[in-house]
C-alpha cells in the first residue's frame, strides 16, 4: 500500500493522540529505517531513546525469538527461569538490591510513587493520608492520570480530572527550592536528572549533589526518572552519574528492550522495595519471560558495545559541530553525550519536515526545540552527514536570497 492509503486508514479508524511526520516505517536496520515507498532515513529520535542500540539488534533479536520459542507469558503465580537472572544482572551493573518489574515506563513511574508512599507511612512514620511528593516543573513521567495530574503541560492535563492530591511542584533546577517544600510529611522526590520532553533541559552542575544532600538530611527519598535519559544515552549509563550521586530509587524503562517490547522496572533499596509483600501490587505481564530475556540481551549489547562511552564520544563530536553552525534561527545548542538539541527562534516543525525530506527524521519538542537522539550504534560517518543535512536545514537560506537577487 502507498504511504497516503495507509495514512488514510490510520486518520481514519485510529484516535488522533498523535501528530506523527508523514513517513510510514517498514522495515528498520541499525539507525536506518525504510519506508514503504522504499526509501530511506536516519534515525534521529531512536523511539525517544528506546533503541538506543539500533533497530533490530542481531543479538536482541535472537534472545527474543529464541525465548519466543520457549515460553512467553507465566505470569507472576508462578515463577520462570529469566527473571531471576534479570535481578540478578540488574544487581549486578547497577548496585541496587532488588527490582520489580513493569512493562511501560508511566508503571514503573507509578510503581516508585506507590513505593514512595508506603515507605514514607511503614518506615518514616508519615502520619496515614497525609504523605507528599515533590516534582519539578516541566517534568515528563507519563500518562497515566496520577502522573498528568503534576504535569506543570496544561495540555496533558486539561479535561482529564480529577487528579490524586499529595504532588507538590518545584522549579526544575533550583535546590533551594526543593529545600523549602519539604515537610515533615514529604516521602520522596521525583526529577528527571536531565529533562528530555522538556528540551534536554540540564540543570545547573552541582544541582543533583544538593539534591541528594537535601534529601538525606531530610530523610526523603531522591527518585531518578532515568526512563529516556538512562542506559548510556547521555554518555554514562545514568545521566545521574555525570554528578556521582546515588538516588535511592532509580525508574528505567524505554532502551531496557532496545525496542522489541515493552520492559520497564524500578531499582531501589531492599528497605524501599520491601515495603510491597504479596498482594500489595502488581502487573500480569510484569517480569513475563520474554521481556526478561529481551531486557537481559539489551543490557548486555549496551555494555558490550560500551554505547555509553560511545554516546560520550560522538556526542561530544556532534555538540562541537553543531555549536559552529552559522544559522539565523538557531539560539542555542546543548546536549549531553548524544543527546542534543537545537533551541529556535521560530516554530519546529517546518525544519524537521525539511530535514525528513532530505532523509533525517527528528521530532520538535515544545515547539520551538529540535531534540537530536540518534541510535548509539550510529556510525560516525553516518552521524556526520545527518549533520550536513541539519546545517543545510537552518543555514541562511540561499534560495532566498537568490530569489531576492532575481526579482531585483
Ligand atoms: C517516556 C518516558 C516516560 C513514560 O514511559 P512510557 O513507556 O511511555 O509509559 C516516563 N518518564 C520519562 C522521563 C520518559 O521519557
Amino acid at each position: 500500500m502507498l504511504t497516503s492509503e495507509l495514512i488514510a486508514l490510520e486518520e481514519q479508524y485510529g484516535a488522533h493522540n498523535y501528530h506523527p511526520l508523514d513517513v510510514v516505517i517498514e522495515r528498520a536496520a541499525g539507525a536506518w529505517v525504510y519506508d514503504v515507498e522504499g526509501r530511506k532515513y536516519l534515525d534521529f529520535l531512536a523511539a525517544y531513546s528506546a533503541v538506543n542500540q539500533g533497530h533490530c539488534h542481531p543479538a536482541i533479536l535472537k534472545a527474543f525469538t529464541d525465548q519466543a520459542h520457549r515460553v512467553t507469558l507465566t505470569s507472576r503465580a508462578f515463577r520462570n527461569d529469566q527473571l531471576p537472572l534479570l535481578y540478578k544482572e540488574l544487581h549486578d551493573i547497577t548496585g541496587y538490591d532488588m527490582a520489580l518489574p513493569m512493562n511501560s515506563g508511566v508503571e514503573a513511574v507509578e510503581t516508585a510513587l506507590k513505593a514512595a508512599r508506603k515507605w514514607g507511612y511503614t518506615v518514616k512514620g508519615i502520619p496515614a493520608n497525609q504523605a507528599e511528593i515533590i516534582v519539578c516543573s516541566n517534568n515528563f513521567h507519563g500518562r497515566t492520570i496520577t502522573v498528568v495530574g503534576f504535569s506543570s503541560d496544561q495540555q496533558y492535563r486539561s479535561g482529564f480530572g480529577p487528579f490524586a492530591p499529595g504532588f507538590i511542584e518545584v522549579p526544575f533546577g533550583d535546590a533551594e527550592a526543593l529545600r523549602n517544600a519539604i515537610t515533615p510529611n514529604t516521602c520522596a522526590f521525583l526529577v528527571e536528572p536531565i529533562q528530555g520532553e522538556a528540551g534536554v533541559l540540564i540543570p545547573p552542575t552541582g544541582y543533583l549533589q544538593q539534591v541528594e544532600s537535601i534529601c538525606r538530611e531530610h530523610n526523603v527519598l531522591f527518585m531518578a526518572d532515568e526512563i529516556q535519559a538512562g542506559l548510556g544515552r547521555t554518555g554514562r549509563f545514568f545521566a545521574h552519574q555525570h554528578e556521582d550521586v546515588t538516588p535511592d530509587v532509580v525508574i528505567i524503562g524505554k532502551a531496557l528492550s532496545g525496542g522489541y517490547y515493552p520492559v520497564s522496572a524500578v531499582l531501589a533499596s531492599r528497605t524501599i522495595l520491601g515495603v510491597f509483600h504479596p498482594g500489595d501490587h502488581g502487573s500480569t505481564f510484569g517480569g513475563n519471560p520474554l521481556a526478561c530475556a529481551v531486557a537481559r540481551a539489551a543490557l548486555r549489547v549496551i555494555i558490550d558495545e560500551d554505547l555509553a562511552q560511545r554516546s560520550a564520544d560522538l556526542g561530544a563530536h556532534a555538540l562541537a559541530r553543531l555549536q559552529t553552525m552559522d544559522s539565523p534561527i538557531l539560539q542555542h545548542v546543548r546536549g549531553r553525550g548524544l543527546w542534543l538539541a537545537l533551541e529556535l527562534n521560530t516554530p519546529a516543525r517546518p525544519y524537521c519536515e525539511a530535514l525528513k525530506a532530505r532523509g533525517v527524521l527528528c521530532k520538535e519538542t515544545h515547539d520551538t526545540v529540535i531534540r537530536l537522539a540518534p541510535p548509539l550504534i550510529i556510525e560516525k560517518a553516518d552521524l556526520d552527514w545527518a549533520l550536513d543535512q541539519i546545517e543545510a536545514v537552518i543555514a541562511p537560506a540561499p534560495a532566498q536570497v537568490q530569489h531576492a537577487v532575481l526579482t531585483h
